[in-house]
């Protein structure tokens, strides 16, 4: 069985400083738990000092981006090369890098790759615009998005990534993610369903049942055990709320109760 996966990504947010003290808060309150995997994503300048005080049992790290080239003159950039042993994961595909900073279906397919290459897991973020949605073009959107972005990778290598689904118009703007509108499960179980169904198509059945897929979008410690209970959701990506040491590990706490349920379950079977 596959471990619950909870990502948070703190995106441009906390210096070194802040994200050591929430490293501390978040270690004193969340605890092992065989069935669940918690994942902090910090900006690049924490990544090395929180990789030397985390409790590596306790939370594994992933980057936020990285360059698709592994080296060469890309002043500014960091690569996936350079990441390796520091990072178990990177997301790739936010939302926030293909519209903010106009990153194309390749590039996100090239970024894929890089991190593949470089034995580092790609969270790979998909997901429809509010008008993509209205316009009945969700299923087109992602679609295109997961086949692109797969398509340099064989069989075994597309088993082993993460796909994150990340409606845009269910993002927060960090603050705002306990009020934010959030998908029902239905909506999210059919998006799963669909993505699932363009792995089975390229890659097999047991490629597209064994890829994880998690959902992202103003989870809140109060939203995320319903979260989870989607169908064919694997995990929860989280953006505002996991700057919140309560409400994280509020969210983590929603998955140990629904692992401890599906437990009782498969006892009393
Ligand atoms: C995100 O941007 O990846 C995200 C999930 O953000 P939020 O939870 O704040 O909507």
């Amino acid at each position: 069985m596959n471990k619950t996966l909870i990502v948070g990504n703190w995106k441009m947010h906390l210096n070194v400083h802040e994200a050591s003290i929430l490293v501390h808060r978040l270690s004193e309150r969340i605890r092992i738990h065989r069935d669940i995997e918690v994942v902090l994503a910090p900006g690049f300048v924490s990544l090395q000092p929180i990789y030397m005080q985390l409790d590596h049992r306790k939370f594994h790290l992933a980057a936020q981006n990285a360059y698709f080239q592994d080296e060469g003159p890309f002043t500014g950039e960091v690569s996936f090369n350079m990441l390796r042993g520091l990072v178990d994961y990177v997301i790739v595909g936010h939302s926030d890098r293909r519209y903010k900073f106009g990153e194309s279906l390749e590039m996100v397919r090239d970024k894929v790759a890089g991190a593949v290459r470089n034995n580092i897991t790609p969270i790979l973020c998909v997901g429809e615009t509010k008008q993509e949605r209205t316009d009945g073009e969700t299923m087109q959107v992602l679609h295109d998005q997961v086949t692109t972005a797969l398509s340099e990778l064989t069989q075994d290598e597309v088993e082993d990534i993460v796909i994150a689904y990340e409606p845009i118009w269910a993002l927060s703007n960090g603050t705002d993610f306990a009020h934010h509108e959030i998908p029902t499960p239905d909506i999210i179980s059919k998006a799963v369903n669909v993505i699932r169904n363009n792995i089975r198509h390229l890659y097999g059945k047991e490629v597209a049942e064994n890829v994880r897929i998690l959902y992202g979008g103003s989870t809140s410690s109060s939203t995320a055990h319903g979260l989870l209970s989607a169908n064919g959701v694997n995990g929860l990506l989280v953006g505002g709320a996991s700057l919140n040491y309560i409400e994280f590990s509020g969210i983590t706490e929603a998955a140990y109760r629904l692992a401890h349920q599906a437990e009782d379950n498969g006892s009393n079977e």
